[in-house]
């Protein structure tokens, strides 16, 4: 026997469900279907496993993103005393610094509250989030757009 990975998309709200319980449903389902007398016999003896939630692409992103902040924050121009280890230092940083304002360009709006970074694509734009200028306390700098995963609002960034 061998084993290969189908994958499946599924849109879903944040405020009703989970990947998780979407997964455990999945299972019922396919149980459900699969205890059908016949129904894969077509296809010979097939054993099917459980639905698994893949790791979220936003979600890697923003690990690595926020380690990289780390990083930079933790390379230390000033400490590393021998020239060529500052030369290294510098070059390191320039190279952080770099990837992150590329990022920064890519995903220019923050959310509030989530923390996480969307594309113009991604973010609710202004003209489709409800209630806005009742959200903006008063000196507040005004939001570039709504969270698309938790519904908070997101602050432009500004790429130096
Ligand atoms: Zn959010």
């Amino acid at each position: 026997m061998r084993t290969c990975y189908l994958q499946l998309p599924v849109e879903y709200s944040v405020r009703n469900t989970d990947p998780e319980s979407v997964a455990t449903a999945m299972d019922q389902l396919l149980k459900t279907a699969l205890s059908t007398p016949g129904i894969m016999s077509d296809y010979g003896p097939v054993q099917i496993g459980e639905f698994t939630v893949l790791p979220d692409e936003s979600a890697v992103r923003h690990e690595l993103i926020a380690l990289l902040r780390a990083a930079r924050a933790y390379v230390d121009t000033e400490d590393a005393c021998a020239s060529n280890e500052h030369q290294e230092a510098v070059k390191l940083q320039e190279e952080i610094d770099g990837v992150l304002q590329a990022h920064d360009t890519q995903y220019p709006h923050r959310c509030q509250d989530c923390g996480d970074q969307f594309r113009d694509d991604q973010v609710v734009p202004l003209d489709q989030v409800k209630n806005l200028l009742e959200r903006v306390s008063p000196g507040e700098p005004m939001p570039s757009g709504e969270c698309p995963e938790c519904g908070a609002l997101c602050q432009p960034i500004k790429v130096k």
